[in-house]
């Protein structure tokens, strides 16, 4: 079993490195770290697809929010344009 962190070759059933005295991993350690990080990369792929919904939701809501007020812009400008055109003061 190889050292993760100084690479040296070391019994596989020592449990600390007899080079660097870093701690070993078992197999089974190893094992069990990579199903953790599969786990982990699985809720954050999950959370990313959320936040990917949420933010398409509010583009969405963005979008309309303009489109309301260019709407209202226009209403604004013809008013304006009414009152002035009975000679009115704006
Ligand atoms: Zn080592």
């Amino acid at each position: 079993m190889n050292c993760v962190k100084c690479g040296a070759e070391n019994p596989n059933a020592a449990v600390f490195c007899g080079v660097c005295g870093a701690k070993l991993e078992s197999p089974e350690e190893k094992r069990e770290k990579i199903r953790r990080l599969e786990q982990e990369l699985r809720e954050l792929e999950e959370k990313k697809e959320k936040r990917e919904e949420e933010a398409a939701a509010l583009r969405e809501q963005i979008g309309c929010a303009e489109e309301r007020v260019r709407g209202l812009r226009e209403e604004k400008s013809r008013l304006i344009g009414l009152l002035l055109s009975e000679g009115g003061e704006v």
